[in-house]
């Protein structure tokens, strides 16, 4: 089976937009579901993915990104802080030349 793209499915390989439906089998009640409207009970060629999979890798990728944010974030914060002090030196510099 090809590899099937991280998170929510939005278009399967045939071009058409899956739809998210809901489970009725007794295995899987209420459980959602992404799924290619031609696709066939058994048919694995048009795209199906459980949606709390997708919800996984979603979080995942998105706390991925959230770190990284978090890591510029402190870095730019830190950048800022040198260029305080250094204005500060900079403005006591000035007033001992006027
Ligand atoms: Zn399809």
């Amino acid at each position: 089976m090809e590899k099937q793209r991280r998170g929510f499915l939005t278009r399967c390989r045939c071009g058409e937009s899956v739809v998210l439906q809901t489970s009725g089998t007794s295995k899987n009640r209420g459980r959602l579901f992404h799924v290619c409207p031609f696709r066939k009970e058994g048919d694995w060629t048009h795209a199906f993915k459980w949606t709390d999979m997708s919800m996984v890798e979603e979080l995942k990728d998105l706390t991925d990104k959230v770190d990284i944010i978090d890591g510029a974030s402190m870095r730019l914060h830190k950048g800022l802080k040198a260029c305080e002090s250094e204005i500060d030196v900079l403005t006591i510099g000035l007033q001992e030349l006027l």
